[in-house]
């Protein structure tokens, strides 16, 4: 997120980023959560942080009025499911996933940090996992040509596709069908 856009989320006492940054009031001390209903702060007076923990260590307190010291993670921990669902439901159309992130509001830095905290893995690892299980499901269990399968799981060329295989796997996809096919007989 952009300091803007960070802004405009406080003017307008935006709930759905409590918990994805605090604003901290430097003329006051204290630090809120974006929805706070407190009188709102001069533009030049505030400063922003990622973290409740981060606003005690620069030295400011808890607002008593939003109780930023008790903030959940929950909307944290939401946009990190939405960004999952988006993900799987996206990962079999799109080839380059960022544009659709992005229609969560939130910087693809930030989003990546995020998920990270939540599931462990960037989300290009967990995205190239999908279509990885997705192309091996199918390369074994269905006749489907391999230029079909590349299309299905979001590659726009075969040779981007055998490529991504190959460096997964160690096997070209015909040879892995091969494979697996017969051990699974
Ligand atoms: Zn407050």
């Amino acid at each position: 997120m952009t300091q803007e856009e960070m802004w405009k989320a406080v003017k307008n006492n935006d709930e759905r980023y409590d918990g994805i940054f605090f604003y901290a009031v430097k003329s006051t001390g204290i630090y809120c959560r974006p929805s706070c209903k407190s009188k709102l702060p001069k533009r030049e007076n505030i400063c922003f942080f990622n973290t409740s923990h981060e606003a005690r260590l620069a030295g400011f307190r808890p607002c008593k009025r939003c109780r930023s010291d008790l903030l959940n993670y929950q909307p944290m921990k939401d946009i990190g499911q939405k960004i999952k669902k988006l993900i799987d439901s996206t990962f079999q159309v799109k080839m380059d996933i960022n544009d659709e992130l992005k229609s969560i509001g939130l910087t693809l830095h930030r989003i990546n940090e995020i998920f990270k905290a939540q599931y462990q893995v960037s989300v290009s690892e967990y995205l190239n996992n999908l279509k990885l299980e997705e192309a091996k499901k199918r390369l074994i269990h269905t006749d489907d040509k391999v230029i079909d399968i590349a299309y299905l799981v979001g590659f726009q060329s075969v040779s981007g596709f055998y490529r991504f295989f190959k460096e997964n796997t160690g096997y070209s996809p015909a040879r892995y069908r091969k494979e697996k096919k017969i051990n699974n007989v």
